[in-house]
């Protein structure tokens, strides 16, 4: 039988009120949690080579690909995984996976740059 949790002071439970394993306090909870923590690399995309073909968008097993006004417009990289499926079915090899760690190096930079 499946139980209600009540979480929204989940972030302060600690490790007193979680069970062993993960906790999953009710299904369909996926968007409220950053889940890309623990990528590894993250997909780029080159917009040149891309002819939005949406290819990835279906392969995509998180749902990271976001589309609007059928364009792929951005990768919600606060879910993607870093699996790099999209990269493996993009049939225009528009999608480049990259270390995560230098590209939050690079981002850090570019941010540096504008101040
Ligand atoms: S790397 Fe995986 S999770 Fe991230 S956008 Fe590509 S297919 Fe989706
Ligand atoms: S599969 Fe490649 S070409 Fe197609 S929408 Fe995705 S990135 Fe663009």
């Amino acid at each position: 039988m499946s139980k209600k949790w009540k979480f929204s002071d989940i972030v302060k439970w600690g490790p007193g009120r979680h069970e062993p394993g993960a906790t999953i306090p009710e299904s369909g909870t996926a968007e409220q949690y950053e889940t890309g923590g623990w990528r590894t690399e993250r997909p780029i995309r080159d917009r040149e080579k891309c002819n939005d073909c949406m290819i990835c968008f279906f392969a995509c097993p998180d749902s990271s690909i976001r589309v609007e006004n059928g364009r792929l417009v951005d990768i919600d990289l606060k879910h993607c995984k870093g699996c790099g499926i999209c990269a493996q079915v993009c049939p225009r090899d528009a999608i480049e996976m990259k270390n995560e760690i230098e590209a939050r190096m690079e981002e850090g930079k570019k941010e540096e740059e504008k101040v």
